[in-house]
């Protein structure tokens, strides 16, 4: 093999110049001064095929031929007739050209053959960079949707601490905007019979809708509803089923999954955008599983909140039982005494219930009692805390009430309740309470003093002939 690279001419023009210009000066002096002929071939022959074989390039000595050729006849034609009688020196001229040219083919070839290899080579190197880059820019993906993947684990740990179901879809709706930073989510939750925009993100999430506008008997949510599958839209302008969108303006893609409990469509996850297709189906798996985890968190939450309301509601009346009522009470006196405000306690008591027990059973007695707690839960305040004290006894706590509007109240339903028909299999009954009422502001009770003195203004309203209000207005 041919040690000799081409690179040992950096600039082969730049030789090449130089090169022919020594010929061709060298050919102008023979001329001119009359030098041997001989001289000038061996000379110029020798440079020329030095350059040639320097080069490596077949080319180069093809046109070192030529010019040779072309000096030969400018020469012959100048009066070099001795020199083409000189065979020997053509000859010996032709025997470097040739030795010459099969060096170079021979170096060509050889580097044909390393060009190849070198081809292959790199070809083989370039396939594997860019595999190496497709797995690498694979790997980089599947890293980021891992990352979302583990969020969701910390997503569902967060909601089921929860038990208020606005604080379960506030959670989500944080999370999922933190995974899927596009457009905006909403949430949308079934809150007794109507679906209502609950939570959203970003902040600005309630200005960019208009919820009232929006019929959850058609469109997407319709289909949310029927079909209770995630849908993705990447162009709204394209999308002939759900026309009805333009109550989100500006949208053109969205991804949307329904939240289900034991099968019912309880509410939807929605993300919308002003760019057409830019959500992907990685983030619709996002969003699926998210609302998967809110709906499994929501359904905890609300067996949870099922079995507390079994543990603090009385089944008969509906009302509260007592540990819940005085658990109550003590944390509405601590808050009285904190802000300072009033709080009043009202204890009712069934007149003559044993004897009503007594000429009806006590299966009329139960029902009386269970008509009684609906009928106090109905005409009290929202804020009115009621329980079953006990057998046939109720309380009422009545946060910022003193015992003068108190009174009044215990007075409005004693008489309402005498003057209740209460009707049973065709007949009708009726029944009378007595109340006793006191009141924290300026005493500072404790709970069992100011139960204890609602009592003793109850035992008064009993002795002074039933069916009375009675307050407790001395000392204990
Ligand atoms: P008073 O006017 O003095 O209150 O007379 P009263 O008969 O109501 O006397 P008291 O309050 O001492 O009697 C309570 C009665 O209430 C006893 C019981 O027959 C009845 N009672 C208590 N709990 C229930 C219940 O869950 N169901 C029924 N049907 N009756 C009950
Ligand atoms: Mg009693
Ligand atoms: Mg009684």
């Amino acid at each position: 093999m041919i040690n000799i690279s081409s690179n040992y001419f950096k600039d082969l023009k730049v030789v090449l110049l130089v090169a022919y210009s020594i010929i061709l000066s060298l050919l102008a002096v023979t001329l001119i001064f009359k030098i041997d002929l001989f001289l000038w071939l061996i000379v110029s022959g020798i440079i020329a095929l030095g350059i040639s074989y320097f080069t490596l390039r077949i080319w180069v000595l093809i046109l070192t031929l030529v010019l040779t050729l072309l000096s030969l006849v400018i020469l012959s034609i100048t009066g070099g007739g001795e020199l083409i009688k000189n065979y020997e020196t053509i000859i010996l001229f032709g025997f470097f050209f040739i030795v010459t040219g099969l060096l170079i083919i021979e170096h060509n070839l050889v580097k044909g053959e390393e060009t190849l290899e070198d081809q292959s080579f790199s070809e083989e190197f370039s396939k594997l960079e860019t595999e190496f880059s497709k797995k690498n820019s694979y790997y980089a993906e599947r890293s980021i949707a891992l990352k979302r993947y583990l969020n969701l684990e910390k997503l569902a740990i967060k909601m089921n601490k929860c038990i208020r179901e606005e604080n379960i879809l506030e959670i989500a709706a944080n999370d999922i905007y933190k995974s899927i930073k596009k457009g905006t989510c909403y949430i949308f939750f079934k809150k007794t019979s109507e679906f209502k925009l609950l939570a959203g993100k970003p902040k600005s999430f309630r200005q960019k809708i208009n919820s009232k506008e929006i019929d959850f008997n058609s469109g997407v949510f319709d289909y949310m509803t029927t079909k209770k599958e995630s849908l993705k839209i990447d162009d709204l302008s394209k999308e002939f089923r759900f026309k009805e969108i333009s109550a989100i303006k500006g949208t053109n893609s969205l991804i949307c999954v329904p939240i289900l409990i034991e099968g019912d469509v309880v509410g939807f996850i929605k993300l919308d955008s002003k760019k057409t297709e830019d959500y992907n189906y990685d983030d619709l798996k996002i969003l699926s599983i998210a609302s998967e985890l809110a709906g499994l968190s929501l359904t905890n939450a609300f067996y949870l909140n099922k079995i507390t309301d079994l543990a603090i509601s009385d089944p008969l009346t509906g009302l509260f039982v007592r540990r819940y009522f005085i658990e109550q009470l003590i944390s509405g006196l601590e808050f009285a005494e904190k802000t300072n405000s009033r709080l009043s306690l009202i204890l009712i008591d069934i007149d003559h219930f044993k004897k009503f027990n007594d000429s009806y059973g006590h299966l009329l007695g139960d029902k009386i009692l269970s008509i009684l707690g609906k009928f106090f839960l109905d005409s009290t305040r929202e804020n009115d805390l009621i329980g079953r004290y006990g057998g046939e006894e109720f309380a009422i706590i009545m946060k910022d009430t003193g015992i003068n509007l108190a009174y009044k109240i215990s007075e409005r339903l004693r008489e309402s309740v005498s003057d209740l028909k209460l009707e049973y299999e065709g007949a009708e009954y009726s029944i009378t309470i007595s109340l006793g009422v006191a009141e924290y502001f300026n005493k500072n009770f404790t709970s069992e003093q100011l139960i204890k003195a609602a009592d003793i203004a109850l035992y008064s309203a009993k002795k002074q002939g039933r069916n009375k209000t009675i307050t407790f207005d001395g000392n204990l």
